[in-house]
C-alpha cells in the first residue's frame, strides 16, 4: 500500500488529523513485503527493530499517562447531567470523522489519508472537559482500529491518541490564559485543534525512524506541511461551523449544506483519482504479466524447476503485491497452474495464509463458473462459502477464476479490505476482473511459450533434450564450477540398421535407446540426443563415479534391441570427459566437453570398454584437426607426393602394375601415415582433392611408361565418398583423355565396406566406371562384410586378399584356408586374385601353389618414390626393347 519503489518502503504517513494507526500500517506493510521476498536492507535485524518499537511504545504510553494525569490535575472536571450526552455526541462525531477518512494517492504507491477529526475536536475543546474528549476520542479511535483488525499496534495508537488530546487541551488552555479570557475563545480552540495532528505526525515521523524505514528529510517535511495545511482547514471549518451554529439562527442548516457540498466534492475527487489509479494499476499488471513469461531457463528437473527459478525472480509476487496494493486488500492470493501442470502454485502477498488456508479439492471457489469476478462476505454467504472464508480467516473475499476456454488455469483472491471501514466495492470487483483477464491471457500465452520453448530444447523423437537444450542444462553447473562429466554414447551399427532396414526402424531403435538411457540414469539427469544415434548425458559427479555411470550406460544400451519380430544387435560406444582439467586454470565449456567426450569415443578400440578422455587424446585430435585444415595448402606446397608399390604376376614374374599410395611429408610432424590422415580428410569431405591429385600423378606416370614403351598399369585407391559422387566417372573420363591413357591401364581399388555403405548410390557409379573399361578391384577382401553373394553382383574384375590373412598364412591354418577359399571363389567368379602383404618367400610360394594371380608386398618391394621406382625397375628387370605394345619386365629375384 505504501511502496514507493523497489525495495523501498515509504510509510503511509498520517495527514490531516490524528491518524496514529497509520505508522503501524506502514510497519505491517513493510513486514508483508519482507515476507513476499522484497528484502529490507540486509543489515536490518527485524527482531532488533521490533524491540526498539516496543520500547518506544512503552515510552509513549508512560508519557501519555503522565500527561493525562498532569492535564486532569491542571484542568478541573465537573460532572453534570449533560456530560453523558456530550460524551456520546462526541463519540459519534469522532467515529464518523474516522470512518470518513479519504485515501488519496499522491502518486502511485504513496497515499495519504485525510480525516476530519479536528472538527469534533474543536467543538470538544469549546464545549467539553478534557476527560470527556479524551474518553470519546479513545473509544472512537480504538474501536475504529479494532474494526480494521489493526489491534496489534493498539497500545502505541492509544498512547498517541491520548497525547494528541493532552496537547490540544494544554495548548488551548495556555492560549486562553495568555489572552486572559473566561471561556475558551475560538483562536485557542483553533490552535489547540491544530496541535493534535502536529503531535501525532511528529510521533509518526519518529516511528518511521524507529522502524528504520528509509524516508528522506524532504518527504518528512512535506508530510508535516500537509498535515498542518489540512489540519488548518479542518480546524477552521470546525471553528466556523461552531460559530455559525451558535451565533446564527438556523446556522446548522447552512453548515449542513456546506458540509454536504464539501463531502460531494471530496467523493468526486477521490473517485476520479481512484479511476486513474486503477488504470495505472491495470497497466502495471499487464506489464508485469508480459514480463513474467520472458525468462527462459531449463533446469534439469524439467518444467517444474524451471518455474521455481522464475518464481524466485519474484515477478509473480510483485504482481500479487501490486494487486493487493491497488485493492487495499489485507492479502492477495494468486493460485495458478503453469504450462499444463496438474498442481497449482500459490503466491501470497500481504499477511501469510493461515495453515488452514490452503486450497482443498472441495473448495467452492474451484467450482465457480465463468470467469467474472465475485464478492463474498461471511455475513451474506451460504454455509459452504462461509466455511471457505473461515478456513482462509477472512470476512470478505473477492475471487476471479482464470480460464482458458473451459479449463481452469487458476484463481485470484483478494482477502479483506484494510485501511477503510467500507469493504470491497463495485469498482474493486470490476478492477480485479480486468486484472484477472490480463493474467489469464498471459498464462495462456505462457503455456504456448512453454510449448514452443519445450520444442526448441527437446528432441521430438525421444523426448530427450536436443543440443541447445543440453547446452542450456549444462550452463548452470558449469558456471558454478561444479564437477561435471559429459558422457557420450554412440550406437555402433546404427547406420547399418538405417541402410538395411530403413529409417523407420532406425528411429525405433533410437527411441528404445533414449528410454533405456533415462531408465539407467533417472529422469533428473540431463540427457540429450545430439543426432542420429548419438547421445550425451550430463553427470554431476567426480571422474570415478562417472566411469560407473558410463559403464552402466554401456551395458544397458548394448543389450539387443527388439524391434517387431527382429532383434537388432548393437554395441554402444561410450566415452566421457570431465570438466575437472588437471593443471589448467581454464574452465571447460559444454562444447569443449562434448568434443572431448567425442574424442574419447573415437579412441575406443574395443567396444567392451568405456574410455575417459585424457589430454593425449586431445593432442591426437588437435593433430588431426591441423592435418585436415592444412591439407589443401600441403597439396599446393608440394608436401604431398605419390609412392608406387609394384604388383607382380606370380606365374610369369613380370611387373604388371603399381599401386599408387599417397605420402605426406609434413613440415612439423614429419612423415604422416596415410592411415592417419586419409580417414580424417575423408571425414572432412576433402577426399575429392586427394583422389584427383593421386589419379593425376598416376596417369602421368603411366603415360611416361607408355612413352617409353612399357605397359604398366596404376591402381588408385578410392574412398566411399568418391563412390557417392555422381560426377566422379566423368572426371575419370576427362583425366584419361587428358593424359591419353587407355582405361584398362587404370585400376580403382575400393573396399567392400565402401561399396556396402550405400550400395544403391555406389553401384550405378561402379557400373559406369566399369563400362569405361577401367579395372575395378575389391581391396582388403575378407575383412568387411565378406558378402560373397554381393561380390557376384558387383561389376569388379579383381579381388585383393587382405594383408592380415596373407601375413598369417604361414602360421595359421585358418588364415591359409581363408586365402585358399578366396582364391578359389575369385577364380570361380572369373576374377583376378591379388594377394597383398607378401613379406616372405613361404607366403609367395604358397600363393603361387594355390594359383593366386598377382602378389604385392615388401618381399617384392616397399612403396617407392617415383625416382626410386625407376631405379628399382631398371635394376631388377630386363628390358626387352622394341616390343612396343607388350613390353614385359621380368623379375630377377
Ligand atoms: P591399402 O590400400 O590396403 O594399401 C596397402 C597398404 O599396405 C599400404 O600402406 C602399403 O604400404 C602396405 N603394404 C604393402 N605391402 C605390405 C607388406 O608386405 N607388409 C606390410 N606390413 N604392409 C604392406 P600405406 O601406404 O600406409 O597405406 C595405407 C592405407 O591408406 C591404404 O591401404 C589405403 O587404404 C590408404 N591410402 C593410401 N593412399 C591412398 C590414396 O591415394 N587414396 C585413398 N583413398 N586411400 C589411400
Ligand atoms: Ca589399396
Ligand atoms: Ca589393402
Amino acid at each position: 500500500m505504501a511502496r514507493s519503489g523497489p525495495g523501498q518502503i515509504a510509510p503511509e504517513v498520517p495527514v490531516g488529523s490524528p491518524r496514529p494507526a497509520e505508522p503501524a500500517d506502514a510497519a505491517e506493510a513493510a513486514g508483508g513485503a519482507a515476507e513476499a521476498g522484497r528484502a529490507l536492507p540486509p543489515s536490518l535485524d527485524n527482531a532488533a527493530v521490533e524491540r526498539g518499537f516496543r520500547f518506544y511504545t512503552t515510552l509513549i504510553c508512560v508519557v501519555a499517562v503522565a500527561c493525562v494525569v498532569a492535564v486532569s490535575v491542571w484542568l478541573p472536571f465537573e460532572f453534570t447531567s449533560a456530560t453523558i450526552w456530550i460524551v456520546l455526541g462526541l463519540l459519534a462525531a469522532f467515529a464518523f470523522a474516522e470512518r470518513c477518512a479519504i485515501n488519496i494517492d499522491v502518486r502511485s504507491g504513496v497515499s495519504w489519508s485525510i480525516s476530519f477529526t479536528e472538527v469534533p475536536l474543536v467543538i470538544g475543546l469549546v464545549v467539553a472537559d478534557f476527560e470527556v474528549v479524551l474518553v470519546a476520542h479513545l473509544i472512537a479511535g480504538v474501536g475504529t482500529l479494532a474494526g480494521r483488525k489493526l489491534s496489534g499496534r493498539l497500545p502505541y495508537n492509544a498512547g498517541v491518541m491520548a497525547l494528541e488530546i493532552c496537547a490540544a487541551f494544554a495548548v488551548a488552555h495556555m492560549v486562553k490564559e495568555l489572552l486572559a479570557a473566561g471561556d475558551i475563545p475560538w483562536i485557542a480552540a483553533f490552535l489547540g485543534a491544530l496541535s493534535a495532528p502536529t503531535t501525532s505526525t511528529f510521533l509518526a515521523l519518529i516511528t518511521v525512524w524507529v522502524l528504520r524505514k528509509p524516508m528522506q528529510l524532504a518527504t518528512g517535511l512535506r508530510f508535516m506541511a500537509r498535515v498542518i495545511v489540512v489540519g488548518f482547514v479542518n480546524a477552521s471549518v470546525g471553528v466556523s461551523g461552531y460559530l455559525v451554529i451558535t451565533h446564527v439562527e438556523h446556522g446548522w442548516a447552512l453548515i449542513g449544506v456546506v458540509a454536504a457540498a464539501l463531502a460531494a466534492l471530496y467523493w468526486a475527487y477521490s473517485g476520479l483519482l481512484r479511476e486513474q489509479r486503477d488504470l495505472e494499476a491495470l497497466s502495471d499488471v499487464s506489464l508485469m504479466v508480459s514480463r513474467s513469461g520472458k525468462q527462459v531457463t531449463v533446469r534439469p528437473g524439467g518444467d517444474g524447476d524451471e518455474f521455481e527459478r522464475e518464481f524466485a525472480a519474484g515477478d509473480w509476487i510483485a504482481l500479487a503485491e501490486r494487486i493487493k496494493d491497488q485493492l487495499a486488500a489485507r492479502r492477495v492470493v494468486l493460485r495458478f497452474r503453469l504450462d499444463g501442470a496438474d498442481s497449482m502454485h500459490t503466491v501470497v502477498a500481504g499477511e501469510p495464509l493461515p495453515s488452514s488456508g490452503g486450497l482443498r479439492p472441495g473448495d467452492p471457489m474451484l467450482r465457480l463458473h465463468g470467469s467474472h469476478a465475485r464478492r463474498f462476505s461471511s455475513t451474506e454467504a451460504g454455509a459452504e462459502v462461509s466455511e471457505a472464508l473461515r478456513l482462509r480467516g477472512v470476512e470478505e473475499l473477492l475471487v476471479v477464476p482464470l480460464r482458458s476456454g473451459s479449463q481452469l488455469l487458476g484463481l485470484i483472491e483478494a482477502h479483506d479490505r484494510r485501511s477503510r471501514w467500507r469493504g470491497f466495492g463495485k469498482s474493486d470487483v470490476q478492477l480485479i476482473g480486468m486484472m484477472a483477464a490480463h493474467l489469464a491471457t498471459a498464462l495462456d500465452n505462457r503455456r504456448l511459450m512453454a510449448t514452443l520453448r519445450h520444442d526448441a530444447y527437446h528432441d521430438p523423437l525421444t523426448g530427450l533434450l536436443n543440443r541447445p537444450g543440453f547446452a542450456q542444462a549444462a550452463r548452470v553447473p558449469l558456471a558454478a564450477g561444479e564437477p561435471t562429466v559429459v558422457v557420450r554414447v554412440e550406437l555402433d551399427e546404427f547406420s547399418t540398421v538405417c541402410d538395411a532396414l530403413g529409417y523407420a526402424w532406425a528411429d525405433r531403435m533410437v527411441v528404445i535407446a533414449g528410454r533405456r538411457l533415462r531408465d539407467v540414469l533417472g529422469g533428473s539427469v540431463p540427457a540429450a540426443r545430439l543426432e542420429g544415434a548419438s547421445f550425451a548425458v550430463l553427470v554431476n559427479c567426480e571422474q570415478g563415479e562417472a566411469r560407473d555411470a558410463a559403464e552402466r550406460i554401456r551395458a544397458e544400451l548394448s543389450v539387443p534391441y527388439p524391434i517387431d519380430r527382429l532383434t537388432v544387435e548393437a554395441s554402444a560406444l561410450v566415452g566421457y570427459a570431465s570438466s575437472e582439467v588437471e593443471d589448467s586454470a581454464t574452465r571447460m565449456d559444454i562444447d569443449g566437453l562434448l568434443q572431448r567426450a567425442d574424442v574419447a569415443v573415437r579412441a575406443i578400440t574395443n567396444a567392451d570398454e568405456v574410455r575417459g578422455y585424457v589430454p593425449s587424446m586431445g593432442q591426437i585430435f588437435m593433430r588431426r584437426f591441423q592435418l585436415v585444415t592444412q591439407f589443401r595448402q600441403a597439396l599446393e606446397a608440394g608436401q604431398v607426393s605419390v609412392h608406387y608399390q609394384p604388383k607382380i604376376s606370380l606365374e610369369r614374374k613380370t611387373v604388371l602394375g603399381v599401386e599408387a599410395l599417397v605420402r605426406w611429408n609434413h613440415p612439423e610432424f614429419g612423415k604422416v601415415h596415410p592411415d592417419e590422415f586419409v580417414p580424417a580428410i575423408e571425414a572432412a569431405g576433402l577426399i575429392g582433392a586427394l583422389t584427383s591429385f593421386v589419379l593425376d600423378a598416376a596417369l602421368v606416370r603411366v603415360r611416361k611408361w607408355l612413352d617409353e614403351g612399357l605397359r604398366i598399369s596404376a591402381a588408385v585407391n578410392l574412398s566411399v565418398r568418391s563412390l557417392a559422387d555422381a560426377d566422379f566417372p566423368s572426371q575419370v573420363v576427362a583425366a584419361l583423355r587428358h593424359h591419353n591413357v587407355p582405361p584398362e591401364l587404370l585400376t580403382f581399388e575400393l573396399t567392400e565396406s565402401g561399396v556396402m555403405a550405400d550400395p544403391e548410390r555406389a553401384l550405378p557409379i561402379l557400373r559406369e566406371l566399369h563400362n569405361l573399361g577401367v579395372v575395378l578391384a575389391v581391396d582388403d577382401f575378407g575383412t568387411g562384410y565378406s558378402s560373397l553373394a554381393y561380390l557376384r553382383q558387383l561389376p569388379v574384375d579383381e579381388v585383393k586378399i587382405d594383408k592380415s590373412f596373407v601375413f598369417g598364412m604361414g602360421t595359421d591354418l585358418g588364415d591359409l584356408a581363408v586365402v585358399r577359399s578366396i582364391v578359389e571363389l575369385g577364380h570361380s567368379l572369373g576374377l583376378t586374385v591379388v594377394a597383398e602383404g607378401v613379406e616372405e618367400d613361404l607366403a609367395r610360394d604358397q600363393l603361387e601353389a594355390m594359383g593366386c594371380d598377382v602378389a604385392q608386398g615388401y618381399l617384392i618391394s616397399r612403396p617407392l618414390s617415383e625416382k626410386r621406382l625407376e631405379a628399382w625397375l631398371q635394376a631388377r628387370t630386363a628390358r626387352a626393347m622394341g616390343r612396343k605394345a607388350e613390353t614385359v619386365l621380368t623379375l630377377l629375384t
